[in-house]
């Protein structure tokens, strides 16, 4: 396979670095700080697309289909050595009124259509499955097949998957990107840099990157700030979502708590309102989080496009250029089906039907 430049080491770029290196491309990742520093780094690694989904059939699908991938991913890359914290334990949505009880009726009815395994709790078994959950809840909808990565790790063991492979690092920012007459050009602070294929996969950032004649990919920053905490021992076995937070538990003790979702520009602070928002939203969800410790807020810069679905296709303005980004609230559900979509591509294999929401050429001429 030809050799190829991933511009972003987030867990979008990590993970279509390690796609490739598994089929034998020579692959240069270019980012100007600590692979996974980005986004990544604060995600809470939810795989929960009948959740995410709901209101975007064709982000459902994706989700679904990305997360299909995910058990193989994962015990290819523990198989290698890598540490990849990963559960597959279900979700549960709570209701805390009567308006939220009828409105999970409706969501089970319209899973069970499509045949997703869930299950509609009411209270007395809601508080069996989960018996740290408030008692002001009143009702739960169980979605089996959801779980949850530790984003971080995932990104490390990608990455150090493919550099074992022979990917490189360049530690550098990429300002443009041009075409010669058989190959792309990307300028970096250190110097130039030709290969036959190029994927913008600078998150937030990709439209600062300069592609020759092209107009600057849409892509905004979304400002999501999330907390850690640790508990003696798991409080929860289960995801859980509340009206106002989301809790992941993972089986050292540690919570997360998530998230905020602020239009700050590129303002990527911790603050003092997004915290105590929250502490309570969390507290309210589950009592026992306020004697839990709190080890740290970690703060990340969704990218987000107009109508919330990523922008992965090849480039109609600049031979070679691929581009895969805006993946806003799923990139860790939808990096393995991301991946190897951008493999496929670089191969030559023109995109699944699937992926045709998300055509770059949607927003203008791309
Ligand atoms: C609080 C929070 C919670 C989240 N929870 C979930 C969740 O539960 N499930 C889920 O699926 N998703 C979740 N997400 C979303 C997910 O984290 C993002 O969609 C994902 O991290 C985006 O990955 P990325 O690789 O595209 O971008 P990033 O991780 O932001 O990586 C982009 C990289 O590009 C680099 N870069 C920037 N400019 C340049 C340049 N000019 N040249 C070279 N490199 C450059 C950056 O340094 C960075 O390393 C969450 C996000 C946040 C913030």
């Amino acid at each position: 396979m030809s050799d190829v430049l991933v511009i972003g080491g987030g867990v979008i770029g990590c993970g279509i670095a390690h796609a490739l290196t598994t089929r034998g491309a020579e692959v240069t990742l270019v980012d100007p700080g600590t692979v996974g520093g980005g986004a990544s780094r604060a995600s809470a690694g939810m795989l929960a697309p009948f959740s995410e989904g709901r209101h975007h059939l064709a982000l459902q699908a994706l989700g679904a289909l990305s997360l299909s991938r995910y058990d193989a991913l994962v015990h290819a890359l523990v198989d290698e050595g890598w540490r990849v914290p990963y559960t597959r334990t279900g979700s549960i949505e709570v209701a805390f009124d009567a308006a939220g009880a009828t409105a999970l009726d409706g969501v089970a009815a319209a899973l069970a259509r499509d045949r997703i395994a869930c299950e509609r709790l009411d209270r007395p078994s809601l508080l069996a499955l989960e018996p740290a959950v408030s008692t002001d809840a009143v009702a739960g909808l169980r979605i089996l097949a959801h779980g949850a990565v530790d984003v971080p790790a995932l990104v490390s063991a990608l990455w150090r998957s493919a550099a074992s492979r022979g990917a490189r690092l360049v530690q550098s920012r990429a300002h443009r990107i041009s075409s010669t007459t058989s190959e792309v050009r990307v300028d970096t602070g250190v110097g130039s840099f030709k290969a036959s294929r190029v994927v913008l996969a600078a998150g937030c950032w990709a439209g600062q990157v300069d592609v020759d004649g092209v107009a600057p990919l849409p892509v905004q920053p979304v400002r999501g700030q999330l907390l850690a905490l640790r508990t003696e021992s798991p409080a929860l076995d289960h995801t859980l979502w509340g009206p106002d937070c989301y809790l992941v538990p993972w089986a050292d003790g540690t919570m997360l708590v998530g998230a905020t979702v602020e239009h700050v520009g590129f303002d990527q602070r911790a603050t003092a309102a997004g915290v105590r928002q929250l502490l309570q939203a969390a507290t309210a969800l589950l009592p026992p989080v306020a004697d839990a410790a709190f080890l740290e807020v970690r703060v990340g810069l969704r990218p987000a496009t107009l109508d919330e679905l990523p922008i992965v296709g090849a480039s109609q303005r600049v031979d070679g250029l691929i581009y895969a980004t805006g993946h806003y609230r799923n990139g860790a559900l939808l990096m393995p089906l991301t991946a190897e979509a951008v493999a496929e591509l670089v191969g030559g294999t023109p995109l699944d039907p699937i992926w045709a929401p998300c055509d770059p050429q949607r927003f203008g001429s791309y």
